[in-house]
């Protein structure tokens, strides 16, 4: 795909979610330490199973140091709720402990850092570089915006790693911290992953899943 034929796309789906005024993120946050802690909690669950713990997890662990100390069993009373949770409460104890022993309590700045953290791979790395410190070094590949990609004609590839270097050779970098926000609301409003609403999209005249699907024999 053409990158300004891509980047026509992204424009008008950026201005057709820019309906929430503040900031472009999902999980709240009030610091990079619980950026880190919320992004890491959100994998495989929903928004709002995070947004209803990670209020009592920060009042009970507030910091690093907090969280570092806490009693397993207690975080994953405190997370039961959401997907995964035991293998989340000792990833957020380790990332904690880490973050005191090697980092000063702080959350590193960097890919390269992050990524050795327990649990932190290169999609929560790049959310919590994004929104946390506003650095944009790659694009966050969740499932939404990997399936909206294949359909649009962004990317052909399978892996989060290999499309997220389609993504960044297709876009300037001034786009990649709102790609990730746009395509995922693109993927739960209009381009679900079951039975998307292809008639009411507005990028489907440049959309590849819809020129295949709905008007075969037009190129
Ligand atoms: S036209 Fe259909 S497949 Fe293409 S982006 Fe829109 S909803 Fe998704």
């Amino acid at each position: 795909m053409l990158r300004s034929k891509a980047l026509a796309i992204f424009r008008t789906l950026s201005g057709r979610y820019d309906d929430t005024p503040g900031p472009r993120h999902f999980i709240p946050f009030s610091s990079p330490f619980q950026a880190l802690i919320g992004t890491m909690l959100s994998a495989q669950t929903t928004d709002r199973a995070v947004n209803g713990i990670v209020e009592d997890l920060f009042s009970a662990y507030p910091t690093p140091e907090a969280l570092a100390g806490a009693p397993v069993g207690d975080l994953e009373n405190r997370i039961r709720s959401i997907g995964l949770y035991r293998t989340k409460a000792r990833n957020i104890r380790a990332t904690a402990w880490k973050l005191v022993e090697e980092y000063g309590g702080e959350v590193p700045r960097t890919m390269e850092e992050l990524i050795t953290l327990p649990g932190v791979g290169r999609k929560t790395a790049n959310i919590v570089l994004s929104h946390a410190f506003g650095i944009d070094t790659g694009i966050a590949v969740d499932t939404h915006v990997a399936r909206v990609s294949r359909r649009i004609g962004f990317t052909g590839e399978i892996s989060a790693d290999a499309i997220e270097q389609d993504l960044m050779a297709l876009f300037p970098a001034e786009c990649w911290g709102d790609i990730n926000y746009v395509l995922i609301r693109h993927g739960r409003a209009i381009c679900r992953a079951r039975k998307p609403r292809c008639p009411e999209c507005p990028v489907r005249e440049d959309c590849r899943y819809y020129h295949e699907t709905f008007q075969p024999d037009s190129g």
